[in-house]
C-alpha cells in the first residue's frame, strides 16, 4: 500500500476496485475481477475493530479534515447506490417528474441525490407513515401511502394521467418492478436499484410501443469523490439519513432494532467501535 499510512482516517467503499483490470479500466468497479462487491458479500464485511480491505489503495478515500465522520458512514454504500443506480441511470432531469417506490435507506439517499438535478416533481411511494414523513423532511414534493393498483391511480392522479419521466425501483420484489412499469411515463426510463430475489413480470405487452427504457447496475461507486464534496460543501446531508446508534458489543440490538423499522422508525443504525 502506498497511498495510505498508518493512523490516516479513511473512507471505506463497500465496492472494491484494483483499479487496473477491463471492468475498473471502464469505471465499472463493481465488476472489478478480483474485488467489486466482496466485502459482506464474499469476504468478512467491515463491523469489526479492524478490517483488511483488498485493493486497498484504489478501494479507500482519505476523509478531509473537519468532515462529519457520521455522514460519510452514508457514502460507503447507500448513497452512491441511490445516487448511481437510481439518479444517473434514471436521467433525472431538471423540471422532469420522479416517482421513487420504496423510502428505506437507500430509496431517500436517491430522494436526496435526484434533488442534485432539480427535478418538478419528487413523488415517494411507501406504505410506511413515517418512513414518508422521512421523504417530506428530505425533498419528497409529494408522498403516495399505497401499493398495487392503488398507488397507480394515485400516481396518475398526481401526473395529468402520464406517469413519470423516472420511476425508481428501490424495493427490490416483483410487485414494485411491476408498479413502475404502470408508472412511467411514455418516453422514460426504470432505473431499477433494488436487489431482486425472485423472478417478475415485464409487461412487453404494454411498453413495447413507450420508448422506455429499463436500466440496471451494481453500484459502482465511481461518484464518491464527487458525493464527498458535495457532503463537505453541505449540499447534501446525509447524517439526517442516522436515526440510531450503538456500540459494537450491542450490535444484536442494532440489527433488532433495524429489522423492526416499522415500530423503531430505523433507517441508518451507526454501530460505534469503541
Ligand atoms: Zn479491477
Amino acid at each position: 500500500m502506498t497511498q495510505f499510512k498508518k493512523g490516516d482516517r479513511v473512507l471505506i467503499s463497500c465496492i472494491s476496485s484494483c483499479g487496473k483490470c477491463e471492468y475498473c479500466r471502464r469505471g465499472m468497479y463493481s465488476h472489478c475481477t478480483t474485488g467489486g462487491w466482496i466485502l459482506g458479500n464474499t469476504i468478512d464485511g467491515t463491523q469489526a475493530e479492524y478490517v483488511r480491505i483488498p485493493h486497498a489503495d484504489t478501494s479507500l478515500y482519505p476523509i478531509p479534515d473537519g468532515t462529519d465522520e457520521d455522514a460519510l458512514v452514508m457514502l460507503s454504500d447507500i448513497l452512491p447506490t441511490g445516487f448511481e443506480c437510481g439518479v444517473l441511470n434514471g436521467k433525472v432531469q431538471p423540471g422532469a417528474s420522479v416517482a421513487i417506490v420504496g423510502a428505506g435507506p437507500v430509496g431517500l439517499a436517491a430522494l436526496l441525490t435526484a434533488q442534485f438535478y432539480s427535478p418538478a416533481e419528487l413523488i415517494v411511494i411507501d406504505l410506511d407513515e413515517n418512513r414518508l414523513e422521512a421523504a417530506k423532511r428530505f425533498g419528497a414534493t409529494k408522498t403516495v401511502k399505497a401499493t398495487g393498483q392503488e398507488a397507480k391511480q394515485q400516481l396518475l392522479q398526481l401526473t395529468e394521467n402520464k406517469g413519470v419521466d423516472t420511476a425508481i425501483e428501490a424495493v427490490g420484489i416483483p410487485a414494485t418492478f411491476e408498479l413502475c412499469q404502470e408508472i412511467v411515463a411514455a418516453g422514460g426510463i426504470i432505473a431499477n436499484i433494488g436487489v431482486h430475489g425472485v423472478k417478475a413480470d415485464l409487461h412487453l405487452e404494454k411498453l413495447w410501443s413507450h420508448n422506455i427504457a429499463i436500466t440496471t447496475r451494481l453500484v459502482d461507486t465511481v461518484t464518491t469523490p464527487m458525493l464527498l464534496k458535495t457532503v463537505r460543501s453541505g449540499k447534501i446531508d446525509p447524517k439526517k439519513l442516522i436515526t440510531h446508534r450503538f456500540k459494537l458489543d450491542a450490535i444484536l440490538d442494532a440489527y433488532d432494532t433495524f429489522s423492526k423499522a416499522a415500530d423503531t422508525q430505523a433507517l441508518k443504525v451507526i454501530i460505534e467501535a469503541a
